[in-house]
């Protein structure tokens, strides 16, 4: 007798032990589980019903089946199998980023949203999460009539359909009520079908095409890039342009000759806050065979939303970071826009860039890759020039517009004077000139470090969390202080020092701060503050975006989010604040996010007839990164930047990975550290050729996080197969040896060393 078995990889397994499982198939699931199957298995003591992925299949005979084998409870059908191309997906995330399966199967599909376990009379099932829900569409079908006489309402049902089928809701807006509809189908003048309800999120969106005509210098990018796009194979190239030059217009064209090849194209923008103007132009271009996914979405629009991209019913999928895993069949063409930002690498498990995984995929399906920024990583910029990428370049604003001019505020001068406010009078007075002249300002403010802490007068105490490492933050709606890690929350305020009994002043600044002294500063000023806590609803970006489009503000305030891609003619002045704590932070990447973001935020301005300026606040106005951030010399920055790194030895020169320990025990966590540093330098000192260089332990930034202390190894290394399966080596080692007190380790591969 033979026996099917399925290996499988089960929800909730950790880093330090993923092994795959093996089950017996049970004769009435013989038909449904396949590689990629999602199944319901019984786990560990107690036979707990866990979600798993199957990743292989096969018959043994019954005497060689592993003793104790559990039977699949159940599995789900087809539509929540991963595709063969999937599968692979979830592998390479498993290798590059040592993660567990069921996290890299989380990443790719859309899990929970999918089915979830249920007891249903006693036994273990999968349920869809998705009640399906349907709607009434009516079409016309035949002529009213004559006799007897058709009343208004039925002509008016009439009339509504001339255009095309509706939906009873559609119709029901116009007010034409079910009845008149459904004595209408009788009579055999309409016919109505049931289909899945609101896949079409976008449906106030007009479809409305505009001749898309480019610009000499787009044209020429245009035609660089389409040998690429045409023939079948995997290519990736570079649009290194400047802000305000057009790259979109270059990406509809790209979009629309892939979809006249037949293939589909999916489009990754860094933030949510992005998604809803990049979707209007592709809905109104192109109409709405257009999905999106991004974490704004509820778990039912998400689904839905997967569903139609996995059915092949969408050619265009906009979304964030996750959207790379987007089940697009036939993909011809991947654009990945604003390409520096950090927002595409993810910070928990798996943590994957999602540059590695779209080149990935350009591979697997003979695709175009074209990564796009004003100002590219230094990495991305290298590979380049040195040839590993296509390079096209747009040196020249659209219509020959000049470059917002830009101006320092040096601060120190501003606190000499007695200038008590974070506003500097210089900015307070052109903002006052923008909103006499009827023009809009952007002002944004780093937050990265710049919080508004509680600190003693007296000693200089500074009031943080008792779980974790970091100043507690003041929000002013609640009157109360809280960590942004852990959420632990302290109200009322405490006003006296818990050290010395001093008093406790609420200072430093936040996007609610500098609100407050622009409406000080500038009575009759409509501002908008865009923040985390502003955003958090959802439809909040782009209402507020709508707003000031409308230019219902005069004002637009925030964080990094107001610094990408947004494109609004009447913005004319744009000021920076508190970019000093970015320029000085740590991580090797400090530099080049200064530069970017300067250069980005600068490049709001200025974008249509009016011309554009911006004052950038600093105590460090000669800093070489803020004059060449100044002069928007990409090229001039990263002839400096690429010196840097080769000197220093950091990427592209080398990978850099970090390794974290985390602990109850202070002590204990260094030396599960120390150890696994000595276990990895024994193992690389048996192989010949793996560079590396290990250094630390040293204690993270953040030290202690909800109550457990971190600390991590940093390593200089070739990020390759040989060294990933040392690093593997490592772990097992580590895993092997009897410490008194273990720490679990952490592998980040996507970490700048902050
Ligand atoms: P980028 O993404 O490079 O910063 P955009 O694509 O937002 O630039 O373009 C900047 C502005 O110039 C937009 O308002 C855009 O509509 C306009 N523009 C660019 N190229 C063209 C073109 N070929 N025809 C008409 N308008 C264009
Ligand atoms: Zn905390």
């Amino acid at each position: 007798m033979s026996l099917l078995l399925a290996q499988a990889a089960v929800n909730d397994a950790n880093i330090h032990f993923d092994k795959l499982y093996s089950y017996r198939i049970p004769a009435e699931l013989a038909g449904r589980v396949f590689p990629g199957s999602m199944v319901l298995v019984p786990f560990g003591r107690g036979s707990k019903a866990r979600m798993a992925v199957v990743l292989a299949v096969g018959e043994v005979d019954e005497s060689d089946a592993p003793k104790g084998l559990k039977t699949l409870y159940d599995a789900a059908p087809e539509d929540a199998r991963l595709t063969p191309d999937l599968l692979e997906l979830v592998r390479f995330l498993k290798e590059r980023t040592f993660c567990t399966w069921f996290e890299a199967v989380k990443a790719v599909i859309p899990y929970g949203a999918q089915y979830r376990p249920a007891v249903v009379d006693g036994r273990h099932v999968m349920q869809g999460r998705l009640t399906r829900s349907t709607e009434r569409l009516y079409t016309l079908a035949g002529a009213l009539p004559e006799k007897p006489k058709p009343g208004p309402r039925q002509l008016a049902a009439v009339a509504a359909l001339q255009n095309g089928p509706l939906t009873a809701r559609q119709l029901d807006e116009v007010g034409i009520s079910r009845a008149t509809l459904d004595g209408l189908v009788k009579k055999g003048v309409l016919t109505a079908a049931e289909q899945d309800k609101a896949i079409d999120l976008f449906a106030a969106i007009p479809f409305d095409p505009q001749p898309l005509e480019l610009s000499p210098e787009q044209q020429q990018v245009f035609n660089d890039l389409l040998p690429n796009l045409e023939d079948a194979r995997p290519h990736a190239a570079l649009l290194h342009g400047v802000t305000g030059s057009g790259k979109t217009i270059v990406f509809l064209r790209l979009i629309q000759r892939t979809l006249e090849l037949g293939r589909r194209a999916l489009v990754l923008v860094p933030e949510i806050s992005l998604t809803p103007q990049m979707i209007r132009r592709l809905k109104s271009t192109f109409g709405s065979r257009l999905a999106v996914q991004h974490s704004a979405l509820n778990n039912t629009e998400r689904l839905l939303q997967w569903r139609m991209i996995q059915q092949g019913n969408a050619d265009i999928v906009v979304g964030t970071r996750s959207a790379v895993f987007a089940p697009l069949q036939n993909l011809g063409l991947i654009i990945m826009d604003e390409e520096q930002e950090h927002t595409y690498q993810s910070e928990s498990a798996p943590r994957f860039d999602a540059h590695d995984v779209a080149k990935k995929r350009a591979v697997m399906e003979n695709a175009l890759l074209l990564f796009a920024s004003a100002t590219p990583l230094t990495e991305t910029y290298h590979a380049a020039e040195s040839g590993k990428l296509q390079l096209v370049q747009l040196t020249h604003r659209y219509g020959g517009r000049p470059l917002p001019s830009v101006d320092f505020i040096d601060m120190r001068a501003e606190l000499a004077a007695g200038n008590p406010r974070e506003v500097s009078v210089r900015l307070a007075r052109e903002l006052q000139e923008n909103l006499d002249n009827g023009e809009q300002s952007i002002l944004l403010l780093n937050r990265r470090g710049y919080r508004t802490i509680g600190m003693c007068t007296t000693c200089g105490h500074v009031l943080k969390c008792p779980n974790c490492s970091v100043p507690l933050v003041y929000h002013k709606p609640q009157q109360a202080l809280l960590c942004h890690h852990c959420g632990h929350t302290v109200h009322p305020l405490p006003q006296t020092c818990p050290e010395c009994g001093g008093k406790i002043s609420y200072s430093g600044f936040g996007t609610q701060r500098v609100e407050e002294e622009l409406a000080e500063l500038l009575p009759g000023a409509r501002i908008l503050r865009m923040d985390q806590d502003s955003t958090s609803r959802k439809d909040a970006h782009e209402t507020m975006l709508a707003q000031f489009a409308r230019h219902e503000y005069d004002i637009l305030l925030g964080t990094q989010m107001v610094a990408k891609g947004l494109d609004f003619e009447k913005v004319t002045l744009v000021g920076v604040l508190g970019i000093d704590s970015l320029l000085f932070g740590q991580g090797f990447r400090a530099y080049e996010s200064v530069f970017s973001l300067i250069t980005q935020v600068v490049g709001r301005g200025g974008r249509a007839a009016l011309p554009g300026r911006a004052l950038i606040q600093t105590s460090v106005p000669d800093h070489p990164v803020l004059q060449l951030a100044a002069a928007q010399d990409y090229k001039g920055f990263y002839r400096e930047e690429i010196t840097f790194r080769r000197f220093s030895l950091y990427p592209p020169f080398c990978s850099f990975v970090v390794v974290g320990f985390i602990g109850d025990q202070e002590g204990a966590v260094f030396i599960a550290a120390q150890r696994f540093g000595a276990l990895l330098g024994q193992h690389a000192a048996q192989k010949p050729n793996i560079p590396l260089r290990i250094l630390g332990p040293a204690p993270m930034n953040i030290t202690m996080l909800n109550n457990k202390f971190r600390y991590k190894l940093t390593l200089k290394c070739r990020n390759d197969a040989a060294f990933r399966a040392l690093l593997h080596e490592t772990l097992d080692a580590y895993d092997a040896e009897k410490l008194p007190q273990k720490a679990s380790v952490i592998l980040d591969f996507n970490s700048d060393g902050d």
